[in-house]
């Protein structure tokens, strides 16, 4: 019968290795075998330094990976000498397996051997990386606990990471990591059965402008221009100037038109048409507070005219999600308030949701905190982990998987939902400069291609205050189409 997984019922995967971290050892095989392949699995201990994989039942035939940075000793766990050194080595990729490769054949191999070379007999295989420990490394986020690099808002830059220095922040790693392990199964136990998924594209929404300020007066106008103008992202040409100028003004136009938020030509309403031709249910995110005036909602999500957007949003399928503000990732009780905030306005419309999702302002993503934060807050998953400063793959994934945490040593609650690309990322002069043209587009389509070959989530960021001139809307359309 198709689909059916042969007569032989459900395999179990056993995995010899070190007992030492027990429970980082068992996030990063139950986040390989378990969550992405859909394997069972079992541990049975051993001595030797290294993972020796079989099927119970089938003697003869094993898979073998080297055992590097869970075995470290406790004195240089989290610390700098537990990194990977750079520049990385390269496994040249067997022809048979080099879709999961780079245009060179080769992968970079973040912890493994250091003169990479496998090995394939047929009934025992040996692959050269250490796979559970690459995949824990990209995931838990181990360099950003280790390492002290901070941009102006605290953020992890990525020219910090081993992927930015090592030319892969828009491969998705462990994805490919998964894909060869996975093929080198497949070929010594062609039986086994894997989890499939599939690819999507899900668009994403901070609502960071929707336009509600109440008309300021002149004054206030005057006061916002000149601070743009002082600032140390002022504008550098006459256009610049008169698109920042515009972006201050136009609130206060669009409020005296009496521009509805969802009505014909509206950012939110456009949005909406475009999941709708393309079959996608978006997500949303609110800022449900102020903990930095400068930087934080000039909108209360309580609203009459939000929680319309919101019942709006929910009637065509989407979801609603908290986007805390920019001082919150530090401060449990401002999560809490905001998370708060958000599900009352929710509740006052009768919006129910299973559940809730988080997206810092600003990115503003603290190393060793704001996962913590969100996970204590009950949020149920973040989807805030890419770099401001550059598109790719944070994690290494475009899977979701679930967080972990060094201070407990335990995995988490929260789920992490990786961010792929930002649209201020590929746009913006402080970041990759690329514009709205054909090298932006390029950019994000190669990133959506690299999602569709591991069968991954395409996760896009659109601000709602990025939909003014056509080009972005163009460049958001065309992205989408891709
Ligand atoms: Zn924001």
């Amino acid at each position: 019968m198709p689909g059916m997984a042969s007569g032989r019922g459900r395999q179990v995967i056993i995995v010899e290795c070190p007992v030492n971290r027990p429970s980082a050892r068992r996030y990063a095989l139950d986040l390989i075998l378990k969550e992405r392949l859909g394997l069972k699995w079992k541990w049975r201990p051993s001595t030797r330094r290294a993972y020796r994989i079989s099927v119970a039942g089938v003697p003869g035939r094993s898979l073998r990976l080297p055992d590097r940075l869970l075995s470290v000793s406790d004195q240089d766990w989290l610390q700098p000498a537990s990194l990977p050194r750079t520049p990385l080595a390269r496994w040249q990729v067997p022809p048979v397996d080099q879709a999961w490769a780079g245009t060179d054949g080769a992968v970079p191999v973040i912890y493994g051997k250091h003169s990479p070379v496998g090995s394939d007999d047929g009934l025992k295989v040996s692959l050269p990386l250490d796979v559970p420990g690459s995949v824990f490394f990209m995931c838990s986020r181990y360099e950003e606990w280790v390492l002290p690099d901070r941009d102006e808002h605290g953020r992890f830059p990525s020219h910090a990471s081993v992927a930015g220095r090592c030319g892969f922040l828009t491969e998705p790693i462990v994805d490919h990591y998964i894909e060869l392990l996975w093929a080198a199964m497949h070929r010594l136990w062609p039986h086994l059965r894997r989890r499939e998924t599939s690819f999507r594209t899900m668009l994403s929404h901070d609502v960071d402008r929707p336009y509600l300020e109440p008309l300021k007066s002149l004054k206030d106008v005057a006061t916002d221009v000149h601070a743009a103008l002082r600032g140390e992202n002022r504008p550098a040409t006459r256009e610049e100037a008169w698109l920042a100028g515009r972006e201050i003004v136009d609130p206060h136009f669009a409020l005296r038109r009496r521009t509805l938020l969802t009505e014909n030509g509206s950012a939110f309403r456009w949005l909406l048409d475009l999941a709708a031709r393309h079959g996608l249910r978006s997500a949303f995110y609110f800022l449900g507070g102020v903990t930095d005036p400068q930087r934080d909602a000039s909108y209360a999500v309580g609203h009459p005219a939000l929680r319309g957007l919101m019942v709006l949003l929910r009637r065509e399928g989407h979801e609603i999600g908290l986007h805390p503000s920019y001082a919150s990732g530090t401060d449990i009780t401002a999560i809490r308030r905001e998370f708060r905030a958000l599900r009352r306005a929710c509740a006052f419309e009768r919006i129910w949701q299973a559940k809730w999702g988080a997206r810092m302002h600003y990115l503003r993503w603290i190393p060793k905190e704001t996962a913590r934060t969100l996970d204590k807050a009950g949020l149920d998953y973040d989807a805030t982990l890419t770099y401001a400063d550059h598109i790719g793959f944070r994690c290494g994934t475009c899977h979701e998987f679930p967080g972990f945490d060094h201070v407990t040593g335990k995995p988490m609650r929260l789920r992490l939902r990786p961010l792929i690309a930002m649209d201020v990322s590929v746009t913006s002069r402080i970041y990759m400069n690329l514009g709205f043209g054909e090298a932006a587009f390029t950019a994000l389509r190669d990133v959506k291609e690299a999602c569709r070959a591991v069968n991954g989530n395409f996760t896009l960021l659109w601000h709602d205050n990025r939909l003014a001139t056509e080009e972005e809307r163009h460049l958001l359309a065309e992205v989408v189409s891709a």
